[in-house]
């Protein structure tokens, strides 16, 4: 509870400290403090829109953390399509799969709210379910009807201090299945 703290402290002092200077044209000063992982999406086949877009959620939300499309095979992150239940596994901060599974979307849910919430989890994030639509990592308990893609201020701010503290791949403890 008090790591918890300090690190939501931490990160607000970072944002102060990273976006004054930034202001005075030194961009640099922002990216350096950037983690980027590398995501494949080649076996996304019909949800590669979809996953890019959930991305793009991502990174227009956090800014210690980047998400960028590669097809290298030693991709941080693997997302493929298959005809079961949209789910994630990671094996650590950062690292880990996502199948973007067809019986959700095949039921009506939204497939690009369903790339973000399972990059979310990639991104550490637990689910929280039953939750509301304005919250993304309430998955499939928001209704058929939500179609919100976006990660509410306690989602960001979770993301945010994880990759401001934590060291990518270092936490094996992070290793973790999500079914939704
Ligand atoms: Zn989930």
């Amino acid at each position: 509870m008090l790591r918890k703290i300090t690190g939501a402290l931490v990160v607000a002092i970072g944002l102060i400290s990273l976006h004054a200077p930034a202001a005075s044209a030194s961009p640099g000063v922002e990216v350096a403090a950037v983690r980027t992982l590398t995501y494949n999406a080649g076996g996304a086949a019909e949800f590669k829109s979809a996953v890019d877009q959930g991305a793009q959620i991502w990174n227009s939300s956090v800014v210690n953390v980047r998400l960028v499309s590669t097809t290298s095979s030693s991709a941080n992150i693997r997302i493929v399509a298959d005809d079961g239940w949209p789910r994630a596994q990671t094996t650590s901060l950062g690292n880990g799969r996502v199948w973007m599974g067809r019986e959700a979307t095949g039921q009506g849910y939204n497939a690009i709210r369903i790339a973000a919430h399972e990059l979310g989890h990639i991104l550490g994030q637990p689910d929280r379910k039953p939750g509301p639509c304005t919250s993304l990592m309430s998955g499939s308990s928001a209704g058929v009807s939500c179609t919100n893609p976006y990660p509410n201020a306690r989602e960001k701010s979770e993301v945010e201090a994880a990759f401001s503290t934590a060291k990518i791949g270092a936490h094996a403890d992070w290793a973790h299945e999500f079914v939704d």
